[in-house]
C-alpha cells in the first residue's frame, strides 16, 4: 500500500490528526527489523482506496535541545519511505524557525508535500493560516483535526498525489 507520512513539531496536532484519520485501525509497530517504536502506523481508506499512514512524532525526547534534530531525523525517514508527506503546523502560533527548516527539507525532497495548518477551529481563525503560505508550499490546507473540518479536502489532495493503484494481473 502507498504510505503517507505526517511530520511536524510537537504539539501541532499530529496524533490528533492521525487518530481522526485512522480510527481504530492503527498499531504501534516495533518488532519488525528496522522499524523502531518511535513511529506509529495505521491504515486509512478514502474514496475507495487504501493507504498506510505513519505518525512520525511517536516519541519525542524530553530534552528540549534534542527536539529539532529528532524532528529532522523523522523527516528524513519520511522522505525516504513515504509516497506523500503532510507537514502539520499549529495555525494559532507564530511561524517559527524550526517550521521553516522542516519545510525547506521537505520541499527539497522531491515528494508530494502538503501543509496542513491545524487548529483552525473557526472561520475567524482562518486568516491566521495565510501567514504559513510563506513556508512555500503549493498546497496549503487549513484544518481542524479536533473538529474535523478541512479533513476531506486534505485527503482528496493527498490521495490524488499517490502513485496509481497497482492492478493484480489475473
Ligand atoms: P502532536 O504532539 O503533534 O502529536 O500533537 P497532539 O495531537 O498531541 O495535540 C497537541 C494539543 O493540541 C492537544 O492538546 C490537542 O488536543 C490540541 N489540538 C490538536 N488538534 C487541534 C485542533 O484542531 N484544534 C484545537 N483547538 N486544538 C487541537
Amino acid at each position: 500500500l502507498p504510505l503517507i507520512a505526517v511530520c511536524g513539531r510537537p504539539n501541532v496536532g499530529k496524533s490528533t490528526l492521525f487518530n481522526r484519520l485512522t480510527g481504530s485501525r492503527r498499531s504501534i509497530v516495533g518488532d519488525e527489523p528496522g522499524i523502531t517504536r518511535d513511529r506509529i502506523y495505521g491504515e486509512i481508506e478514502w474514496a475507495g482506496r487504501d493507504a498506510r499512514i505513519v505518525d512520525t512524532g511517536g516519541v519525542i525526547p524530553d530534552d528540549e535541545a534534542l527536539i529539532p534534530s529528532e524532528i529532522f531525523r523523522q523527516a528524513q525517514v519520511a522522505l525516504e519511505e513515504a509516497d506523500s508527506i503532510v507537514m502539520v503546523v499549529d495555525g494559532r502560533t507564530e511561524l517559527a524557525s524550526p517550521d521553516r527548516e522542516l519545510a525547506r527539507l521537505l520541499l527539497r525532497g522531491g515528494k508530494p508535500v502538503f501543509l496542513a495548518v491545524n487548529k483552525m477551529d473557526t472561520q475567524e481563525l482562518l486568516a491566521g493560516a495565510e501567514n504559513f503560505r510563506r513556508l512555500g508550499f503549493r498546497n496549503v490546507l487549513p484544518i481542524s483535526a479536533e473538529h474535523g473540518s478541512g479533513i476531506g479536502d486534505l485527503l482528496d489532495e493527498v490521495f490524488a498525489s499517490l502513485p496509481p493503484e497497482e492492478v493484480d494481473e489475473e
